[in-house]
Formats: structure tokens, C-alpha cells, sequence
């Protein structure tokens, strides 16, 4: 009632590749249909095993995700549903912009829709419910979480910290059981892997305070004083995404503030 098609994807973002899925048999719907990639559009019809899909769900709009909705959608006729609020340019394939609660029925149960901006504006998870006992309350969680991993990107311009803390709070709400994530294996404990993922925001969190304490600062200052000269420069650009997430929750929680580039603790 669940299948899952890894597209050939890999890549330091995508782990081992995005993961596709497929809830139902007769009535299926498919959850994020992934890049544009012929033997991978080729994987998702045979699952589908000639059964047109009630829709095509899309977690939010980054292009490893959504890039195979327009050749998925035109194969199959399906109607695609996504939530509005995203960045990227507003695109014709999308049927019907759905809100927090949106429900899509298969036969093998219900899917809700669950708005979870912080990765994305637009990001919801689908919550699985009147779902074969193995599979009730499982989470297609998109890229709130990353299979294998404590922690998922959060950096501007789409990132918003403060937004992702209070959707792993609105996932815990739901209680969910196992998590599917788009990328890396499934979680098994969804309650223990958001407390997870926000033990480690909180520590990174700490982390960017202590550095500000030494003093006033630009972004690639606090890199440096919190990585030291190990940082490998391919990762300092993530690192400094995140960095600039973690400075805008704090100037948002009034615990930091900036004047130009360069920012100062409001705390003591
Ligand atoms: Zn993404």
C-alpha cells in the first residue's frame, strides 16, 4: 500500500536521491514525483500499474522534488495539489492550491495535509491516517527531515527558522509514527526524531549565542568563530545559510539585533 521509487539523484542535498511515493493500489496518490528523469517516470507508471492517480501531491516546489509533475501529470491525467506561498514562479500545472487540512482519500486511507513552512514557504507534510495498521499516522514529511540525519536546510531567502521550529511543533501535535522523509531511509520514531531535530536546532542555536558573546560580528566573522579553519570551503555556503536562518530567529525572538552586516546580542 506503500511504495517507494528512489530516483537516481544523489547529491550532498539528496543523500541517496529523492524518494517517490505511492499510497494506494486502486485509487493511488503519488507524493512528490521527483526530477525530471525518464527511467524514473518510467518506475513511478509501473508502480502505478495503470491506475491513474487520484492527484499528484507536492511537499513544495524545489525542482528535485516537483520537476517530473508536468511529464507525470500529462501521462497520467492526474490533477496535481500543492500549497501556495512559495518563491518560485507561480506555475499552470498546479489544479487546486491546498491549505492546512486539505484531505485526499485512496483506498488504502486518508491523507491530510499539514502546512509546515520553515524549509520552504510552501511546504506542508500529509499526515496518513485510516491507513493499514503498519502505516497509520505515518508522515510523507518532504523535507522536514532528512532519513539518517538530526537536521534538514533552513537558509534564506526561503528558509525561516522560527517558522520550522513551530512546524516541528505542529508535528509533534499530530503524533505521528514512522516518518518518510523525501530523502535518506524512513525514521522509524517519528515523536523521538522531532525532538531530535530540535535538540540540534537548539544546540546550533546556543552555538551562534556563545560566538556573539565574543563581540560584535558579520556572518563570516561568527563562521569562523564557530568552525575555526576546518570548515572545507564547499561547505561554507550551506554554513553560512543556515548561519543567517539562525541571526534572523534570533533578531526575531529579540535576542540579537543587527546594525548593517554585522550583529550584536540584546541578551547578556
Ligand atoms: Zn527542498
Amino acid at each position: 500500500m506503500l511504495q517507494t521509487i528512489l530516483a537516481p539523484n544523489p547529491s550532498p542535498m539528496t543523500l541517496d536521491g529523492t524518494r517517490t511515493y505511492v499510497v494506494g493500489r486502486e485509487r493511488p496518490v503519488v507524493v512528490d514525483p521527483g526530477p525530471a528523469d525518464a527511467a524514473h517516470l518510467d518506475a513511478i507508471a509501473a508502480a502505478l500499474d495503470g491506475r491513474p492517480p487520484v492527484a499528484i501531491l507536492l511537499t513544495h516546489a524545489h525542482s528535485d522534488h516537483a520537476a517530473a509533475t508536468r511529464p507525470l501529470a500529462a501521462r497520467t491525467g492526474a490533477p496535481v495539489w500543492m500549497a501556495a506561498g512559495g518563491l518560485g514562479p507561480k506555475t499552470e500545472i498546479v489544479t487546486r492550491w491546498i491549505e492546512d487540512g486539505a484531505r485526499v482519500e485512496t483506498d488504502a486511507g486518508v491523507l491530510t495535509a499539514a502546512a509546515t513552512p520553515g524549509h520552504a514557504p510552501e511546504h506542508v507534510c500529509f499526515l496518513w491516517t485510516e491507513a493499514p495498521a503498519e502505516h497509520e499516522r505515518a508522515l510523507l514529511a518532504g523535507d522536514m527531515f532528512m532519513g539518517g540525519g538530526d537536521t534538514t536546510l533552513v537558509a534564506p531567502p526561503e528558509g525561516d527558522l522560527t517558522q520550522y521550529l513551530a512546524s516541528l511543533d505542529r508535528l509533534e501535535a499530530l503524533r505521528p509514527s514512522i516518518i518518510h522523509p523525501a530523502h535518506g531511509p524512513p525514521i522509524a520514531d517519528g515523536m523521538e526524531a522531532i525532538r531530535r531535530y530540535r535538540a540540534h536546532r537548539a544546540s546550533r542555536i546556543d552555538q551562534v549565542v556563545r560566538a556573539l558573546r565574543q563581540g560584535d560580528a558579520a556572518p563570516g566573522e561568527l563562521i569562523d568563530r564557530i568552525y575555526g579553519p576546518e570548515l572545507h570551503p564547499g561547505l561554507r555556503g550551506a554554513a553560512e545559510g543556515s548561519l543567517r536562518a539562525i541571526l534572523a530567529h534570533l533578531a526575531a525572538t529579540g535576542r540579537a539585533r543587527a546594525a548593517g552586516d554585522r550583529h550584536h546580542l540584546t541578551e547578556r
